[in-house]
């Protein structure tokens, strides 16, 4: 390996993990996410070319960042990875392709759609229907207890409802600031003197991250559900469902679950859905960033398993960058 590449390397991932912990860790990203995912693709490229480059650490290999230690810690048992890119149509299609190949299939997968919403992940675990714990999804293996935080959302259900509700179930899903909520947060702040947020995602991390639960419950937070963790179901409710059918399931027990989420046939309807949804983006009540397309059936997701950080059976499309450096830099966060 020459020196000079791994120079390169070795500053990508030095750029790359001080770019992470100000996102991750202070919610006070320096740079836009688009330039984030140009030095990350760099980094990708280059590890590719020679694989003995790739390290354990290196940022390609790993999920966000350790938990702040203000916060008691959570265990993930089932691990609350990050999903691989596309950032074009043939990206994309190399992403079905590489599915097919692997299961040796010509059929045409079934593909839940979701918007990719722009919060933070976390993992809600409920107990005989009851709320008993909520985490970040920290470094994927390491959360923070966020539990009295989250139980201010009031979209969440502090209590399932309906019948055959599992022993355990951990939810995973988003937790964002609409965009009315933000406006008319930065509003008051302004007009108070106050600092403002940059932007909804800062905002909803900021508010959701906070020491004091009096503050969460002041700050307009939602939560949308999009997986199931950890489940212990002796009625099996959940057994022999696709991905999407379990949504529905967790919206019959009382989870919100995105509006938007649509069951495809085929790379053409998601493609179809990726457009749509790019082309009502403004008009929608929350930021997204792209779309997640997911293989819905359980016993292919299964049979594709996982690669280093993320599942093979699902991609975030992005959308292109609309954010600029400049409303990053010149707004100052407050936490
Ligand atoms: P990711 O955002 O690309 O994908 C994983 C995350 O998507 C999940 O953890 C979940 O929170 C979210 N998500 C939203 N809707 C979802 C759905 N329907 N189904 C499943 N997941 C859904 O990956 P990542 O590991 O969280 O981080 C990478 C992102 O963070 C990139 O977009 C990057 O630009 C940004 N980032 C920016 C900076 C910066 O300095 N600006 C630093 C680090 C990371």
């Amino acid at each position: 390996m020459s020196q000079s590449l791994l120079q390169q390397v070795q500053k990508l991932r030095q750029q790359l993990e001080q770019y992470s912990y100000q996102y991750y860790v202070l919610d006070n990203p320096t740079v836009p996410d688009a330039e984030y995912d140009s030095l990350y693709r760099q980094l990708q490229q280059l590890e590719a070319q020679d694989p003995a480059l790739i390290t354990p650490d290196s940022p390609t290999q790993r999920v966000g960042a350790a938990p702040l230690s203000k916060f008691g810690q959570v265990t993930h048992t089932i691990p609350m990875l990050s999903l691989d890119n596309a950032f074009d149509t043939d990206e994309f299609q190399a992403f079905c392709k590489r599915m097919a190949d692997r299961l040796d299939s010509t059929t045409e997968f079934s593909f839940c759609c979701e918007p990719k919403l722009d919060g933070l992940a976390v993992s809600i675990r409920y107990e005989n229907g009851l709320l008993v714990q909520a985490a970040t999804r920290g470094d994927g293996y390491t959360g923070e207890d966020i539990t009295a935080n989250v139980k201010t959302i009031r979209a969440v259900p502090l209590r399932l409802q309906g019948d055959n509700v599992p022993a355990v179930l951990e939810v995973r899903g988003e937790v964002f600031m609409p965009l009315a909520g933000f406006a008319a947060m930065n509003d008051k702040a302004r007009a108070a003197g106050e600092k403002v947020f940059a932007n909804p995602r800062n905002a909803a991390a900021g508010s959701l991250r906070q020491l004091d639960p009096k503050i969460s419950a002041q700050r307009p937070l939602m939560f949308y559900a999009y997986a199931v963790g950890a489940i212990e179901d002796a009625a099996g409710v959940l057994d022999n469902q696709s991905h999407y059918q379990r949504l529905m399931q967790l919206k019959d027990w009382g989870l919100p679950v995105c509006p938007e989420i649509r069951l495809v046939t085929g790379a053409q309807s998601a493609l179809n859905y990726y457009q749509d949804i790019l082309s009502r983006r403004a008009a929608l009540a929350y930021e997204i960033d792209g779309v997640v397309i997911k293989v819905s059936d359980l016993a292919q997701q299964q049979a594709l398993g996982f690669v280093a950080r993320a599942p093979r059976w699902a991609i975030a499309f992005k959308f292109p960058a609309q954010e600029m450096l400049t409303t990053l830099l010149d707004v100052e966060f407050q936490v």
